[in-house]
């Protein structure tokens, strides 16, 4: 089988290509095609026909292949249905922020953590997406949009701490500077909080932003709607957030999707700013997206804002996630789910 150029690091293709016989500085040059999007050799025009027919016996750019884009009109937002070489399907958006252009992106097709509001855990986990595949929708949702990304949030479908060693490797080839080259502080990975990879995570990549998605304050609540709390329960969860905080010195983000009569009363803010009281954190308040098979309904506005209003009064810092490509399947498994 021929391997996928985007699975290596720069370092780790120069020795493939030594290998070969090669010069060494043959892999930067090919190197800095593929981040531009050349995913055939024979466009890389700086290169000798043998080497491109080396190249060709050897190695495939195995870009993700773009089944469908919508294109929101109002915000520009672009969502990405992606088909992998085993007929997997995947998503990625692409967003347009004041602070510049971010991609979300999936780290495995499908899951399996069952929170009942999400539309990617529906059929279960079909298998972790390996590092090349993660960068790969970044590099091809430059290529589509013609714009330079330059952030990067781990949030589409799957849950990249099930998928930690991909993940990892796939954080230092989108850091290499001879690759995209987007700082860590510019990357954010949401995890529904699997408390070992936390202390790991915070160990391997301090300057990488995490998210930990909560949204609910107490421990029956959580649990209806996110099974994972079963394993990691809010109590030890909050422990492995106060340990990254103190070992980081890096703000967490907790993600609390405000879904209709289940967890978005006043009580429940007063309870939430309870638990995070002291806390380096912000709270990102989603407004649920519907997903129809849940039968789970968004919070109503007057509720999203007295919630809002709640934690600030309570010093908790909060704000309400910008409802972006409301009109395109936005939320994460959405498109997957309908194809
Ligand atoms: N597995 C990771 C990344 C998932 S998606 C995690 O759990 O954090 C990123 C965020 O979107 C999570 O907070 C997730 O709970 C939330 N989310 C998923 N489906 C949603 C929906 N239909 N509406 C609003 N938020 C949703």
């Amino acid at each position: 089988m021929l391997s996928n150029i985007l699975e290596y690091s720069l370092s780790e293709f120069e020795n493939e290509i030594v290998a070969l016989g090669e010069k060494k500085f043959r892999a930067k040059q090919i190197y800095s095609w593929i981040i531009k999007g050349v995913d055939d050799f024979g466009e890389m025009k700086n290169l000798p026909k043998v080497l491109v027919e080396t190249l060709n016996e050897n190695f495939v750019i195995d870009l993700p292949r773009q089944v469908e884009v919508q294109i929101s009109e109002t915000d520009g937002t672009r969502k990405y249905l992606f088909e992998l070489t085993d007929q997997n399907r995947i998503e990625a958006v692409f967003m347009k922020y004041k602070y510049g252009n971010t991609v979300c992106v999936s780290s495995q097709a499908g899951c399996k953590m069952g929170c009942k509001f999400c539309a990617s855990t529906l059929n279960g986990l079909s298998r972790n997406l390996t590092p090349g595949e993660i960068l790969g929708q970044i590099i091809a949702a430059e290529k589509e949009s013609q714009e330079k990304i330059n952030h990067v949030v781990v949030m589409g479908i799957g849950e990249p701490f099930d998928n930690y060693e991909n993940v990892s490797k796939f954080l230092k080839l989108l850091n290499d500077k001879d690759g995209l080259n987007i700082g860590m502080r510019n990357i954010t990975i949401s995890t529904c909080g699997i408390i070992p990879v936390i202390d790991r995570f915070g160990d391997d990549f301090p300057q990488v932003n995490l998210a930990v998605s909560l949204h609910a304050a107490t421990d029956v609540n959580r649990t209806e709607i996110m099974p994972i709390n079963n394993k990691y329960p809010i109590k030890e969860l909050l422990s492995a957030c106060r340990r990254y905080v103190n070992k980081t010195h890096r703000r967490i983000t907790f993600e609390y999707t405000l879904v209709d009569g289940k967890n978005d009363s006043r009580e429940d803010a007063a309870a939430l700013a309870k638990l995070l009281k002291g806390l380096l954190c912000h709270v990102n308040l989603i407004p649920l997206n519907p997903v129809a098979e849940t039968g789970l309904r968004k919070a109503r506005r007057e509720n999203i804002n007295a919630f809002l209003r709640e934690l600030e009064k309570r010093g908790i810092q909060a704000t309400v996630r910008r409802e972006l490509g409301d009109e395109i399947d936005a939320a994460c498994g959405q498109l997957r789910l309908r194809k």
